[in-house]
């Protein structure tokens, strides 16, 4: 498969459309581990945690923390040259989407993921969560729990190795394991490790939607993005881009105490009708202060904004009925919950 017979189809109209397409094939071509993060790769389940932590270290000491690099700057560009002006095209005419997840990274992540989805649910919200299969085990007491709750669960890679996407090779050995996953899981989405990414390459998991790419983000392995704040359909399955900063991005590398990058951030994707997709990590709001940093941000969503909210595994459904790419089964996530 080439990236020509592969078409991407967004659920908006337009110039706009061209411009977002354009976007994505630059990501598509330029998705590639460098160098350096392949060595690291290689050899890092070698390396003592310390020295893993001092190298995360040194490349955050050195990175640019100001917001703007987060900002989708060729899309606003775009938009204010064009004079583009986009009505909402979320339901109810909603001023933006808001979908939320999380990448259980760890056993120890596990625990802290009821404090999570207590806060959510109180604040009436919802998330998918993603669980890497062939790390650590997963109890399928929880996966019920949460469904009946109301949540969704997904896969999150192999086995976090960072290696997934080293070769087409390795990718095509580890699929039927993570099919195998998906089917056992009762889920339909999934994400890559590291958000590492080929969107040829995913078309062989048997999934409704993938979220493993964001529509701008300098901080990661594969940097760039797609450039989109919508989602949209790309060959089989739909891409949910995430489109605000990491926790781990936000509270770690950048050094921020506060959910203000998120609010600003947020502000660009309400002006411009987008969808805000967040990812965080149970394993990194393992603090008062930083779950708090969250929660605040949940509160400032509830009191100050009214999003069309739902699941991952709903917009991608929505995506599919607006663009005409509906497919017949987005029902496991449902009938797991019902299995008693
Ligand atoms: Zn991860």
């Amino acid at each position: 498969m080439n990236s020509q017979s592969l078409q991407a189809s967004y659920p908006l109209k337009g110039e706009l459309v061209n411009h977002l397409e354009q976007s994505l094939h630059e990501d598509i071509e330029s998705a590639r581990l460098s160098p350096t993060f392949r060595a690291f790769y290689q050899i890092r389940g070698l390396l003592p945690i310390f020295v893993r932590q001092l190298l995360q270290r040194m490349r955050n000491q050195s990175a640019d923390t100001s917001l703007d690099q987060f900002m989708p700057q060729r899309l606003i560009e775009f938009m204010d040259k064009e004079d583009v002006t986009l009505n909402s095209i979320w339901p109810n005419s909603a001023e933006f989407s808001l979908v939320l997840s999380h990448d259980v990274e760890t056993k120890e992540g596990l625990k802290i993921i009821e404090p999570i989805a207590q806060l959510e649910e109180e604040l009436g919200f919802r998330s998918c969560w993603y669980f890497i299969p062939y790390k650590y085990k997963t109890d399928p007491g929880l996966v019920r729990d949460l469904k009946r709750r109301g949540h969704e669960v997904g896969v999150h890679g192999y086995n976090h190795d960072g290696k997934l996407f080293l070769s087409e090779k390795i990718f095509n050995s580890r699929v039927p394991g993570i099919n195998r996953a998906i089917d056992e899981l009762g889920a339909t989405g999934f994400r890559a490790p590291m958000v590492h990414r080929n969107m040829h390459w995913l078309q062989q998991l048997n999934i409704d939607y993938d979220a493993s790419c964001f529509d701008s983000d300098p901080f990661q392995a594969m940097p760039g993005g797609v450039g989109s704040l919508w989602p949209f359909v790309f060959g089989k399955f739909v891409e949910l881009p995430y489109t605000l900063p990491q926790d781990h991005t936000l509270l770690v590398t950048l050094r921020q105490t506060t959910d203000d990058y998120w609010r600003q951030k947020l502000a660009t994707i309400r002006r411009l009708h987008g969808m805000a997709l967040m990812v965080t990590h149970p394993d990194y709001l393992d603090t008062p202060s930083r779950l708090k940093v969250y929660g605040d941000f949940l509160r400032y969503l509830r009191d100050e904004t009214s999003p069309w909210h739902v699941l991952p595994h709903e917009m991608a459904t929505w995506c599919r009925s607006l663009t005409g790419h509906e497919q017949s089964n987005d029902q496991s996530n449902s009938d797991y919950a019902k299995e008693e």
